[in-house]
C-alpha cells in the first residue's frame, strides 16, 4: 500500500478508509440480524454458544482482515483465511447435527484444554510451582469444570480424539470448499516449502549459479483481493446459517456491497 493508498485514495480514486468501515459496518449490520431472528433454546443452551461463538468468530476476523491492509498480502492475508476456513467448515458440520455436534465440540476443546494443563504440570514437574503457576492451573481446572457442571459431569475429556477437518468437510458437503481453499491456504499457515519457494525466495539470473533462489523479504504490494476473499467466506458462513435455519433475513449483503465497491479492480486468480 501506498502512502497515497493510506491516505485513503489510491491511484484508481478507490476510497479505501471508507471502503472499510462501510464493509465492517454492514457486517455488524448481518451479525445483529442473525442474533435478532434466532432465539436461544434454553434447552441447548450450548447449541447458541457454539454456533454463535463461530458466527461472531468469522464476523470479527472480516473486519479484523478489512482493517489491516497491510496484510491484504500472499505472505499473511492466508494465515487469516484459512482460520474462516476452518470456522467455515466447523459451523457448516455443526449445524447438520447441532445439539450433538456442538456437544463434541465443546468436549473436544475442553479435553484440548485439559492436555494443555497436564502439559504445563508435567513442565514443572516436582518442584513447587510458583504463586503464578498455582493460581494459572487452578484458574484453568475451574474453567474446565465449571462447564462440565450439569450436562458434561461424568464424561472422561481424554477419551475425545481429534476430528479430521477433512472428515467434517465430507460430512458437509463441502470437501470442494477444503480442497481449493482450506488445503492451499494450509501452505503459508504452516509455512510449508510449496509457499516459502513461491513467496520468500527469487530466482537468481546468472546461468552460471544454475539458477538456485535467493531468500528475499520484500514489502508487497496489497491487493484487496484477499479483503474480497475474506468477505466471500463470511457471506458464506452466513448463507450456511440462515439456510440452516430457514432464515431469509432481507438486507443488502456485505459482499455484493463491497464487490460493487471494487469492481473492476486487479484481482489474483491463484487465490480462488
Ligand atoms: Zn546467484
Amino acid at each position: 500500500m501506498t502512502q497515497q493508498e493510506a491516505e485513503g485514495d489510491d491511484d484508481e480514486g478507490l476510497k479505501i478508509w471508507p471502503l472499510i468501515e462501510d464493509y465492517c459496518t454492514d457486517v455488524d449490520h448481518e451479525f445483529t440480524a442473525r442474533l435478532e431472528a434466532w432465539r436461544p433454546d434454553f434447552a441447548h443452551i450450548h447449541v447458541h454458544e457454539v454456533i454463535g461463538g463461530v458466527l461472531a468468530r468469522q464476523a470479527t476476523l472480516a473486519k479484523d482482515i478489512a482493517r489491516a491492509p497491510a496484510l491484504w498480502t500472499g505472505h499473511s492475508a492466508p494465515i487469516l483465511l484459512r482460520a474462516m476456513a476452518d470456522a467455515y467448515i466447523n459451523i457448516a458440520w455443526l449445524l447438520l447435527d447441532p445439539v450433538e455436534r456442538c456437544r463434541k465440540f465443546v468436549l473436544f476443546g475442553l479435553g484440548q484444554a485439559k492436555l494443555e494443563l497436564e502439559h504445563r504440570r508435567a513442565q514443572i514437574g516436582a518442584r513447587e510451582p510458583t504463586p503464578q503457576e498455582a493460581a494459572m492451573l487452578e484458574a484453568g481446572e475451574r474453567w474446565i469444570d465449571d462447564q462440565r457442571i450439569g450436562w458434561l459431569l461424568d464424561v472422561d475429556l481424554g477419551k475425545w480424539s481429534s476430528l479430521s477437518v477433512r472428515q467434517m468437510a465430507e460430512e458437509a458437503n463441502c470437501i470442494d470448499f477444503y480442497n481449493y481453499v482450506y488445503t492451499p491456504f494450509s501452505a503459508c499457515a504452516h509455512s510449508m516449502w510449496h509457499h516459502i519457494a513461491r513467496y520468500d525466495l527469487r530466482k537468481c539470473g546468472n546461468p552460471l549459479h544454475r539458477y538456485h533462489r535467493h531468500p528475499t523479504s520484500e514489502a508487497s504490494v496489497s491487493d484487496i483481493h484477499y479483503l474480497t476473499l475474506a468477505a466471500k467466506y463470511w457471506s458464506k458462513t452466513l448463507g450456511t446459517f440462515d439456510q440452516a435455519h430457514g432464515f431469509a433475513i432481507p438486507g443488502p449483503s456485505s459482499y455484493e456491497t463491497l464487490i460493487d465497491a471494487v469492481t473492476g479492480r486487479r484481482t489474483d486468480p491463484r487465490t480462488e
